[in-house]
């Protein structure tokens, strides 16, 4: 059966996109398909070949095209952005019903490109790939990979590697930069054309620009917490890296914290800590700010309160979110306003102290299920803080509804994570073309609560000398 497309976004004015075919690579090659996500989507296993998913042909129903966008990078506004290295191949309807973009990353040249050369290398391909399935079996809002091939061409960066696509799933490619596209071209027709695009497609309760701008704002709120709540810093946030929809998306330089610490930054490009991990919430409202200044044409003077208000909830949001998600991962079933402290005390002995932010929270699931806390307090080189801060979680959680605190803590405090270094492994194998430790690096991600023996080593953190300080965006 062929896939079933049913393009929208491609019906939109000119403005929005300019239609654009993958570039023909040489030899392209299947590395994975995740055929589970395949078949939520319908999707049969012969239906999309490596030639297709390299760009070589493209499937029946597909409309290619390159969005255009614009946006702040690191605080400066470009306008003109767009897909530079990726072509949206359609809208794929699931058999529920579901609508979601099938995209190629890396499928060659667009307009939108610049001195870019619109390819990938297949060190960025495995890590879109393995952070954001993990992202998704960590419960938290993402854009998926559904197909890695290499393409048989090298790219050349800092060294030359292997070329490779990402098929990426995503409820769609519209990025707070969209709104800003056509705001810089005071195309005020064309804002409210997306406006009530993103209202029917994603937040159809939603009452008009404001009302979609809210429900944006409570998306991102919680998103960020999420991310929060598993030590992952995005890297690059800029307003073109922030879906509209609410799902991580673009991973660059991203990373997950071994040892805790708010002002962590990795990537190489971020030289002020601009999207440090404990700056993701302020940024995350300063980029909501900048769609909210889209909207005025909109809503007009007599709207700007309301923008106003709308853009004022997000702290108590974010707040709200929070204190649920660390809430969780401290066994707290109903988060009470005295409980932030307990959350901000823990953060701050860990930070002190530098401990494995992971491995602190799985070590109190077992302490609570054990009684023992002494692999949590093994953490610390020195424990007198996290003694004083045990015996008032103690106190906190005390026996009552024991067995459901500790189901809530499993189910929030996951054993593996995509270490840096772990994907630091695989990418080095994988650019030799070995893609083994690459496979099996998803399936312990695909179930990153469940605690298997096998796969024990994959829990750790790195040795001093495994230990990756900085990622670089390599795209
Ligand atoms: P990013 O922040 O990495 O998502 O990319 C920012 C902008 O640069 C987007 O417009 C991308 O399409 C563009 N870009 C990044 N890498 C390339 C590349 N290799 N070729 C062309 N455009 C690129
Ligand atoms: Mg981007």
């Amino acid at each position: 059966m062929p896939i079933h497309f049913d393009n929208s976004f491609a019906k939109l004015p000119p403005q929005f996109f300019s239609p654009q075919l993958p570039t023909k690579v040489a030899a392209p090659s299947m590395i994975k398909f995740n055929a589970s996500l395949a078949t939520e989507m319908g999707i049969g296993s012969d239906d999309l070949t490596a030639n297709m998913l390299a760009g070589n042909n493209i499937p029946d129903g597909a409309t290619p095209i390159a969005t255009a966008y614009s946006g702040h990078q690191f605080g400066g506004f470009s306008p003109h952005l767009g897909d530079g290295r990726a072509i949206l191949l359609g809208e794929v309807i699931s058999p529920n019903g579901s609508r979601h973009d099938l995209q190629l990353k890396g499928s060659g040249k667009t307009m939108f490109s610049r001195n870019g050369d619109g390819r990938a290398n297949i060190g960025a391909v495995i890590r879109e790939y393995v952070v954001s399935e993990a992202m998704h079996a960590l419960n938290i809002p993402t854009t998926r990979a559904l197909a890695a091939v290499t393409t048989g061409d090298m790219v050349q960066r800092e060294t030359a590697t292997p070329g490779a696509v990402l098929a990426r799933v995503a409820s769609s490619h519209i990025r707070v930069g969209t709104f800003q596209f056509h705001y810089a071209r005071r195309d005020k027709a064309a804002l409210q054309t997306l406006t009530d695009y993103v209202v029917k497609r994603h937040y159809p309760d939603a009452d008009g620009p404001i009302g979609m701008l809210a429900q944006v704002i409570d998306s991102q709120a919680n998103l960020v917490a999420k991310w929060m709540g598993v030590g992952f810093i995005h890297g690059v946030m800029n307003t073109d890296n922030m879906s509209i929809a609410g799902e991580t998306i673009d991973y660059g330089p991203c990373a997950f914290m071994d040892n805790y610490h708010p002002e962590t930054v990795f990537s190489s490009i971020d030289r002020h800590g601009r999207y440090a991990f404990a700056n993701q919430p302020k940024i995350a409202l300063w980029n909501l700010s900048q769609l909210a200044q889209t909207l005025v044409p909109l809503v007009g003077e007599a709207g700007i309160p309301m923008i106003e208000t709308a853009l004022n909830r997000f702290d108590d949001l974010f707040a709200a979110e929070f204190a649920t998600v660390f809430g969780q991962k401290l066994g707290l079933l109903a988060p009470k306003p005295a409980d932030a402290a307990l959350v901000e005390d823990i953060l701050n002995v860990m930070a002190d102290s530098g401990v494995d932010f992971t491995l602190l929270f799985t070590h109190l699931t077992t302490s609570l299920q054990t009684g023992d806390a002494s692999a949590a307090r093994a953490l610390f080189d020195d424990p007198r803080d996290f003694d004083v801060w045990l015996e008032a979680w103690r106190l906190r959680v005390d026996d009552w509804q024991k067995d459901t605190r500790i189901a809530a803590m499993a189910l929030a405090n996951p054993v593996y994570i995509p270490r840096n270094h772990r994907l630091e492994t695989v990418i080095n194998a994988a650019n030799s073309g070995d893609y083994a430790p690459f496979k099996e690096l998803i399936q312990v991600l695909a179930k990153p609560f469940d605690h298997r023996p096998e796969f024990d080593a994959y829990a750790l953190p790195p040795k001093p000398e495994q230990v990756i300080h900085a990622t670089f965006c390599g795209t």
